[in-house]
């Protein structure tokens, strides 16, 4: 067997299979191996029937089968399958369903260790599905069962035959690729050792070394990468901006910019302009503000100065709401200053399409607004001088790049709402030049912020009722779609490194899905209000069409998922509801909060959440008392890991395109830092990773950046 293996080399793996394998990325032995588990159940504490504790958590057991598997028919196509089994304190019911052919796996005498949920009513001890192995002497089980990550078509079962059939042969098949200083300098276990323990751990403490050895891998040759973009970034001239009186445009705005946004424009300014040179180096800066200090008015002014100067710009934003948002509020202000300005998103009609792409093309378009369509090969620029990204951490970092690859030789202008952790910082951002906006324009208010459970509903209720009365809006933001994801992870008390975190007992809490809680809302809540829903499974001219309902104030409630989390400014919305809140990452719940205290009046943010988990109650604490990005930044990174700052969208944070399946969760920042600190030093003494003792690092690194496009893709 070899790493290169296609997968279908693997027994049972047919075109079927490897097809839902390849939706998911995996192709080789390789990215199997590289499929960690997302947990591991603790099996090996074997516990006596009559000892299990009341807790409802799944516990193992070994036991003998006592009494010959029965099957009953209870209705068309379903069936039972139900026997006794037995250890030296009792006995116990156990059934099946629908899985008529165990009855030849389960015969009198034999033995096996189940994992379930043990049910003890009246007098009669059952479990329903459990796990089930079989106990022989000649193949000890293991004591911790990983948990692997599912998707369509694939189960726990296939995916742990397959590594059953791979780990074998890890030995002669991987090879250390990180230099010799890099593992003494962390104290690191070997990459096969690594590999093998992860997928097969004898006891914690190996587990424990395996799993730092990976996320470790994972940060360091994310740090590789990041820093390879970074310095073809660095190399770049543009076209200088002489031109740079903005006056006209200054005179315009219905208010006085802040002396932040001052310095932030003066800044792009000076980066945008040479002094009689027709290139300049090319601007490389992020504008960094907390949610509504307004950053994209600064945004506006660099646009404005490049479109005057003859160029295009362009400016991309992750969700379609937001590019219409910018659109509107911009487009008005470019016309009276005498340029052209489009949007173009997914979801813009083909023909309309072809239409805007000409007009790029040949110029007719000064300034365009649009999603992650403006970077598509389709999209053609006459003389593009600046690229604006707004809520750059939005995007994966394949976009990134491949937004990079099309601005080479243009100005950059980042924008980010997200306070991001110093230390991550110097990691994501550290050769852009910042401009800081550390003030919030004059009036704004601090936005209250309560937390409360259920109990408090129908007052909740009440306080809604009022605020809309009062002639506000708001928001209600849940953490599903629909009620089929209910089961979805608990991102709150998701750890991959507790070693039993199924079924929390804590987490009985149901998750308010935004279609349903819209319809309860409005047929018995609320029948005389205009409640309404988004989410982002919706087609862009849906969520157009309700978003500049509400915008105009025709909705008094939107119930939504987080689709309105970036960007989106409706003065007039006054409260913000948050439901199932312990289910967000702190960031997430201060960008929501974001969304109200933008007008004069008094704002409110109510976190709901019935969860009883010590770590959620923590979480929402800081949120009720902490108003400052860049704090509660610090505590999230502490309490869940750098995934959420690398990419704050579940959805990226699934693809994987981070590579960063172990690392996201990672709170120990020390391992963060030194992964950078060693990515510099390798770079620093093989820039490209050209030397011999490099070439196994150098081609881990490559598979592991193809393998995140062909996820994005
Ligand atoms: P963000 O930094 O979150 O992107 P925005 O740019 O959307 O914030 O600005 C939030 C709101 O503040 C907008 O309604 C904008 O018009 C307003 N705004 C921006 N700058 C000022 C200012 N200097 N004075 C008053 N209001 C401002
Ligand atoms: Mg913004």
């Amino acid at each position: 067997m070899n790493l290169n293996d296609k997968i279908t080399t693997l027994k049972g793996v047919g075109p079927k299979y490897a097809s839902y394998f390849a939706q998911n990325g995996i192709f080789t032995v390789s990215d199997l191996l590289y499929h960690l588990p997302r947990a591991y159940q603790n099996r090996g504490d074997v516990c006596r029937i009559i000892d299990t504790p009341f807790d409802f958590l799944p516990h193992s057991y070994i036991l003998t089968i006592g009494s010959e598997p029965k099957v009953a028919l209870i209705k068309r196509g379903m069936s039972l399958l139900k026997f006794k089994a037995f250890d030296d304190s009792g006995s116990v019911n156990i059934t099946y369903f629908n899985q008529n052919y165990l009855k030849d796996v389960f015969t009198i005498g034999s033995t096996f260790r189940f994992y379930g949920k043990l049910s003890r009513e009246k007098r009669t001890i059952s479990m329903t599905s459990p796990t089930y192995e079989p106990v022989i002497p000649s193949k000890p089980l293991l004591p911790l069962v990983p948990v692997y990550p599912l998707f369509n078509g694939v189960n726990q079962k296939f995916i742990s035959k397959l590594m059953s059939e791979i780990t074998p042969n890890i030995n002669d098949m991987v090879n250390e690729y990180l230099p010799e200083d890099v593992l003494d300098r962390m104290n690191l276990c070997s990459l096969p050792f690594a590999l093998k323990n992860i997928h097969t751990p004898p006891d914690e403490n190996t587990l424990n070394a395996a799993i730092r050895r990976l996320s470790f891998d994972e940060l360091f040759l994310f740090a590789l990468s990041v820093s390879q973009i970074k310095s073809s970034a660095s190399e770049y001239y543009a076209p200088s901006m002489e031109d740079t009186d903005v006056t006209d445009y200054i005179n315009m705005l219905p208010y006085e910019l802040t002396d932040a946004q001052s310095r932030a424009i003066g800044e792009i300014l000076m980066d945008l302009s040479g002094s009689g040179e027709d290139y300049v180096k090319a601007m490389n800066r992020i504008v960094v503000g907390d949610v509504g200090s307004g950053k994209t008015v600064c945004a506006a002014f660099a646009a404005y100065a490049v479109c005057k100067n003859g160029y295009q710009c362009a400016l991309m934003v992750p969700t379609e709401i937001l590019a219409n948002q910018h659109y509107v509020s911009l487009k008005d202000d470019f016309a009276k200053l005498g340029y052209s300005c489009e949007l173009l998103t997914g979801s813009t009609p083909a023909k309309e399409k072809k239409a805007i792409l000409s007009r790029i093309k040949n110029g007719d378009t000064d300034f365009i607004i649009g999603t992650h369509a403006l970077i598509q090969d389709s999209v053609e620029f006459l003389n593009l001088g600046l690229v604006i990204t707004d809520e750059q951490h939005r995007f994966g970092v394949r976009q990134r790049a491949r937004l990079a690859e099309k601005s080479k030789n243009v100005h950059v202008l980042v924008m980010s709402a997200t306070p991001i952790p110093r230390t991550l910082s110097l990691m994501i951002y550290g050769d852009l030049d910042v401009s800081l906006i550390d003030t919030m324009p004059p009036g704004r208010q601090r936005v209250d912020t309560f937390v409360v459970d259920e109990s408090y509903r129908a007052r909740l209720n009440g306080f809604i009722k009022k605020q809309v009365d009062e002639g506000h809006q708001v928001y209600i933001v849940c953490p599903a779609v629909e009620e089929k994801e209910e089961d979805i992870l608990n991102f709150a008390d998701y750890n991959p490194f507790v070693i039993e975190y199924e079924s929390k007992k804590n987490d009985t809490s149901k998750v308010k899905s935004a279609v349903s809680y819209a319809k309860e809302l409005k047929e018995e809540v609320f029948p005389t209000l205009n409640v309404e829903f988004i989410h982002g499974k919706m087609k862009g001219k849906e969520k157009d069409k309700i978003m500049s309902d509400f915008s105009d104030g025709k909705i008094d409630i939107l119930v939504s998922t987080t689709v309105i989390e970036v960007g989106v400014n409706v003065p007039n919305a006054t409260l913000m509801i948050v439901e199932n809140a312990e289910r967000f990452g702190l960031s997430q719940l201060h960008q929501l909060r974001g969304r109200v205290g933008r007008g004069k009046d008094k704002s409110y943010c109510v976190l709901v959440s019935s969860s009883s988990g010590e770590k959620s109650i923590q979480r929402l604490e800081i949120m009720r008392t902490v108003y400052d990005g860049y704090t509660i930044a610090d505590h999230d990174l502490k309490m869940r890991g750098p995934g959420d700052f690398f990419s704050s969208d579940p959805s990226i944070r699934q693809s994987g395109d981070m590579g960063l399946d172990l690392a996201k969760s990672c709170s120990d920042t020390e391992l963060l830092t030194s992964a950078f600190e060693c990515a510099r030093m390798v770079l620093s003494k093989d820039k490209h990773l050209g030397s011999r003792e490099n070439a196994l690092l150098k081609e881990r690194l490559g598979e592991v950046i193809s393998k995140n496009i062909k996820t994005v893709n």
